[in-house]
């Protein structure tokens, strides 16, 4: 499909068959148009995002909970599930050199 914002014209191609037959299919909840195409059926959107959390966001629930909120508490406060803060300690101790996250006391 091809449309045209001032002089200039997109081609928008299916994320799934790479076909042009595609026609305007509403728009997402956080604004972007969505496409339905014609020869897979599949609806695609445009820059589709990732939904991943923010790096901003890890960071701040990372230093919360090296701020000796526990575990459990930390979850309940910023709505994320244990597994997924379990994962990111993991990942946070393995890319540290420094041997601050060890509890002193
Ligand atoms: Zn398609």
């Amino acid at each position: 499909m091809l449309y045209t914002v001032g002089m200039v014209t997109y081609a928008v191609s299916c994320s799934h068959c790479a076909s042009l037959n595609l026609t305007r299919n509403g728009r997402a909840p956080n604004g972007k148009q969505k496409y339905l195409c014609h020869d897979c059926g599949k609806n695609s959107r445009q820059n589709p995002g990732s939904n991943a959390y923010a790096d901003a966001f890890r960071q701040q629930v990372l230093a919360a909970y090296h701020e000796r909120c526990s575990l459990r508490g930390g979850c309940r406060i910023f709505g994320i599930s244990r597994q997924t803060l379990v994962t990111w300690l993991k990942k946070s101790r393995s890319t540290s050199t420094s041997g601050e996250d060890t509890c002193p006391a």
